[in-house]
């Protein structure tokens, strides 16, 4: 008898079908004697339709007032599906009860749409748990300290159920997809995707980072920071399965620092298409140029992810950097009026059709040559390489987002990672 933290994603919560389905699952675990929280997301589809019924309402702009409404908004995606799942566990003849991320309360920083989880109470939660209810915990969502309601950024419903397992000491959190478990690539781009049984908790940070939506980047820092046992398997298979056969199928996320299970350099691929380039062209090379660009870009709190400054010729160079393609606009305006002419030139080129393609492996760490493979297999593709920016267990390139997928393939068929792994 443990507890145990399930989380299911959109897609699984997806009908009322599915719906009744995950009850049942979840009522298994519970007669099998585990104490239960489960964390759903909002159903499928549904925090994309709200959020564009407020768009309807109102041209886009960046107020916090705005912000707070579209957290009070998107929030009721989950609060619906976990009432749903709630009513249909009764319906199993499961006591259970769901409560909104405020009733807990699951309390975070007043970050509109992207807020930071600060602390869970747990006393509601253990006082259900003890009287034997199934407890469902609204994902994606919390409270500030007035008492707005926060959400954690899309796909944060893996975040408030790792951040759950922490905050409980959970003996385990199951995430449940609409996938068995994690890929050595997007399984949707390319079919021949392995799964793998194990990843380190490095690489999926990194993968998570890099663009692998699989899981949400910060559930894997909580899940990082309090050693949560973290596992991402399939919601798709029989509900009546064993659970032993359950709770050892997908995969798990480990956290001993050296032991490599699968033996490849390379785990994973990972790839987004959410960054975009600028370019400032003909600026003087001296000391103080890069703090000029980028010093202006970070007092407006806009991140800048890759930088390349290239080597000058008559004391003139280019500096390029990407930024979020959400912060491209933003961007471009600041430097035009702010920062441009005071380097003494007009000349700016944006480019919002880039992507990030990434490799990523501990085995990295100790093997040479790994980075020339992954240029020569895009070269060999024809693909241009535009910025290159490498870690001790990643290297990412920038190429033209028309070669996206004809690269990830290329690499992954490179890194032998269509191979069963020896
Ligand atoms: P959920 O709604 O359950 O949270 P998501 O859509 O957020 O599901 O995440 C699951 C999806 O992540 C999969 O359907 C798959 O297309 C995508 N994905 C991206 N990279 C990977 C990967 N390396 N391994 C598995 N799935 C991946
Ligand atoms: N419903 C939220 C989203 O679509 C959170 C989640 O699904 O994890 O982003
Ligand atoms: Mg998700």
């Amino acid at each position: 008898m443990a507890l145990i933290v399930h989380k299911y994603g959109g897609t699984s919560m997806g009908s009322t079908e599915r719906i009744r389905n995950v009850a049942k699952r979840v009522a298994k675990w519970h007669r099998a004697g585990h104490q239960m929280v489960v964390v759903p997301s909002a159903m499928s589809g549904e925090t994309n339709r709200l959020l564009a019924l407020a768009k309807e309402v109102s041209p886009p702009k960046t107020t916090d007032a705005l912000q707070r409404e579209l957290d009070m908004l998107a929030a009721t995606g989950e609060q619906a599906s976990s009432a749903l799942l709630a009513i249909a566990l009764q319906a199993e003849g499961i006591e259970a009860i769901s409560y909104a991320g405020w009733q807990v309360p699951i309390r975070t920083n007043s970050a509109y749409t992207k807020a930071r989880i600060e602390s869970i109470d747990d006393v509601k939660v253990r006082s259900d748990l003890a009287a034997g209810r199934v407890v469902i915990i609204t994902g994606f969502q919390g409270v500030d300290e007035q008492g707005h309601i926060t959400t954690l950024g899309r796909g944060g419903s893996d975040t408030s159920a790792v951040a759950v397992a922490a905050a409980m000491k959970a003996a385990e959190c199951l995430i449940y997809t609409d996938v068995d478990g994690v890929y050595t690539t997007d399984p949707r781009v390319v079919p021949e995707a392995r799964r793998l049984q194990t990843v380190s908790f490095e690489e999926m940070l990194e993968m998570a980072s890099l663009g692998s939506k699989v899981l949400q980047i910060r559930s894997v820092e909580f899940a990082g920071k309090y050693r949560v046992p973290l596992r991402v398997l399939s919601s798709f298979t029989p509900w009546d399965i064993p659970i032993a056969q359950e709770a050892k199928s997908g995969t798990l996320i480990t956290y001993e620092e050296d032991v490599q299970m699968e033996q490849a350099v390379v785990s994973g691929i990972a790839f987004n298409r959410d960054e975009a380039k600028i370019s400032i062209l003909s600026v003087p090379d001296k000391p103080g140029i890069a703090y000029n660009i980028l010093g202006a870009v970070a007092d407006a709190n806009i991140e800048v992810d890759m930088i390349i400054q290239n080597i000058s010729k008559d004391g003139k160079t280019d500096f390029s950097f990407t930024v979020h393609r959400n912060d491209y606009t933003r961007t471009v305006d600041l430097l035009k009026s702010k920062v441009m002419a005071a380097l003494g030139t007009d000349h700016l080129e944006g480019d919002t059709k880039i992507c990030k393609v990434s490799i990523v492996g501990i085995g990295m760490r100790s093997h040479v040559g790994i980075a020339s493979k992954m240029f020569r297999a895009l070269s060999e593709e024809g693909i241009n390489i535009q910025m290159i920016s490498t870690s001790e267990i990643k290297t990412s390139v920038v190429i033209d987002e028309k070669y996206m997928e004809l690269a990830v393939r290329a690499l992954h068929r490179a890194f032998d990672l269509d191979q069963p792994s020896a």
